[in-house]
């Protein structure tokens, strides 16, 4: 028997997986759909500006520390991180704005100018999420959740209580908060993890730690300097990365997967990491009878959010913004209603801009900024350029009034990506942009499985399975296959 893998996929779990699996001595091969590296963390450039496709926000810094630790070397060695202050601004209005500080003390103020007595009450709430994100991270998200056995044990059973897995987010923040501002910003960062508020456990509070306490960096050049380190340090373990290779097949006879073919090619294996979206490697390469999961199955899933984005470049220094800027000036609850309760295209949505030249002048030319529009959309929506431009117009006018400036008359470089694309440049379910939403009952042991069930030698990784979404999950996500992968087949292969 051999000791090659295949890994299919090259976003950060992709990346992940193959290099921890190399270093640990298998010969891996890692088959890339598009023409780049780094999955919807890539990169394009266009006149002199440098777009982040996907994520913007850098949070729990250390979850990177420790990937590159692993191989003994640092963040440092391959980017260079900022800490942003403030974090974040939040416009509820024109001239209500909220700057949200990096330093404690700061934070600590800034609740009180809202609600007098709540610095208290902060407090409290970033001690629980503390608690909740350190149990979190020491005992569940390196877990491979092939079972709820995994979670039984004494020390954590004890703290499921404290850990509020049954009382839902909204509630939580509301006992302790009354003024809608610091709700909005205490309930946004689940938003990212794919459901409302009131669907999404209390757990998650520990995003507030991650967000309040343990701030917002950037890599410097961007968010792909993550994916060029993460690279860099494949190949130095001896990964190869191939792209334009599309996976249309994973040969399997007889429960056991021998080989993958792409449009031009078969490559044989021992074992096969899918580290593209779950759905499309369980649905789309592999042959009925061997599925993890049916259509219906996937069906009924919450999917996490699908977005609208526009990739701007304008020819001047737009007054007012910083790094990361949400707009919160419309009902936060009517837009979350319209994603996730009954999806539609939003009749007013919320919306998010990015403006990195704020703190990095090498990704735009002099003088100019560089702007990434995110609208948050339900997954599945009917997506045409009529209606992409429809809400261009739309948010470019808030973004013009809230900011009091003329900024449309000076784009110099425009592009849009929604739904379409997120489907036929990754394969995603329903043109999810985030994966599969962190609902109580899609967490932990009930997402789907890291392992095929019919086929002993496939696995799958990414933000569709444990531990979840994001870029941190999906960096643990490579680092769990790869750990399972080596407990079952290390004596078989090596
Ligand atoms: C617009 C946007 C904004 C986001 N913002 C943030 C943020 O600010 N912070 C944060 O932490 N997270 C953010 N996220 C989420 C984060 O980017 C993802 O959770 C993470 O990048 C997912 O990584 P992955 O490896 O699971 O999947 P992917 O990055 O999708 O990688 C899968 C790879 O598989 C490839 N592939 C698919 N099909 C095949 C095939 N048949 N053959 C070969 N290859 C194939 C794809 O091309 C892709 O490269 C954002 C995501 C989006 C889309």
């Amino acid at each position: 028997m051999g000791k090659k893998i295949i890994v299919i996929g090259s976003g950060f779990a992709g990346l992940a997986a193959a290099t921890c699996l190399a270093d640990r001595g298998y010969e891996v091969t890692i088959l890339e759909k598009n023409d780049m590296p780094g999955g919807r963390a890539r990169q394009f450039k266009t006149q002199g500006f440098t777009f982040d496709m996907g994520p913007s926000w850098y949070w729990m810094p250390e979850v990177f520390e420790e990937y590159f630790g692993l191989f003994g070397k640092q963040t440092s060695d391959y980017y260079d991180l900022k800490r942003l202050d403030p974090s974040y601004s939040i416009y509820f209005g024109k001239d209500d704005i909220m700057k949200v500080p990096a330093k404690v003390e700061d934070l600590y103020a800034l609740f009180e100018s809202y609600e007098p007595g709540s610095s208290k009450h902060l407090k409290k709430f970033l001690a629980e999420a503390k608690y909740k994100y350190e149990v979190g991270m020491n005992e569940f998200v390196f877990k491979p959740g092939h079972s709820i056995f995994e979670f039984a044990d004494l020390r954590v059973l004890r703290s499921l209580f404290r850990l509020q897995l049954f009382q839902p987010m909204s509630s939580h923040v509301r006992k302790l908060f009354k003024n809608k501002k610091l709700i909005q910003l205490l309930e946004f960062p689940v938003l990212f993890l794919g459901a409302t508020p009131q669907n999404t456990p209390a757990l998650y509070s520990l995003m507030n730690y991650a967000d309040l306490s343990l701030g917002t960096w950037y890599p410097m050049g961007g968010m792909f300097k993550i994916i060029e380190g993460m690279v860099a340090l494949a190949k130095e373990k001896g990964v190869k990365i191939l792209t334009n290779q599309e996976v249309k097949q994973i040969v399997a006879p007889n429960g056991h997967a021998t080989s993958v073919v792409t449009i031009d090619n078969e490559y044989e294996a021992d074992v096969v990491v899918g580290a593209a979206d779950y759905h499309h490697v369980d649905q789309d390469l592999i042959e009925q009878p061997k599925r993890n999961y049916t259509e219906a199955y996937w069906d009924k899933r919450t999917m996490a959010p699908s977005s609208l984005l526009f990739y701007l470049g304008v020819d001047k220094k737009v007054a007012g913004l910083k790094h990361h800027n949400l707009f919160f000036d419309e009902d936060f609850e009517q837009h979350a209603n319209e994603i996730y309760e009954n999806p539609q295209w939003p009749s007013k949505p919320l919306f998010y801009v990015c403006c990195p030249s704020k703190t990095d002048a090498s990704v735009a030319p002099e003088g100019m900024e560089n702007l990434f529009l995110l609208i948050p959309l339900a997954p599945d929506l009917k997506d045409d350029e009529a209606t992409r431009e429809k809400y261009f117009q739309l948010i470019m006018e808030r973004l013009e009034r809230l900011t009091g400036q003329d900024i449309a008359s000076h784009i110099i470089y425009k592009k849009s990506y929604a739904h379409t694309d997120f489907k036929n440049d990754y394969h995603a379910y329903k043109g999810n942009a985030y994966g599969l939403a962190n609902t109580l009952f899609q967490t932990a042991f009930l997402k789907p499985k890291l392992k095929n069930k019919k086929i002993k030698n496939l696995y799958y990784t990414g933000q569709l399975t444990t531990p979840g979404p994001g870029v941190p999950p999906s960096l643990i996500s490579g680092q769990v296959v790869a750990t399972e992968i080596d407990k079952q087949h290390h004596t078989q292969i090596l």
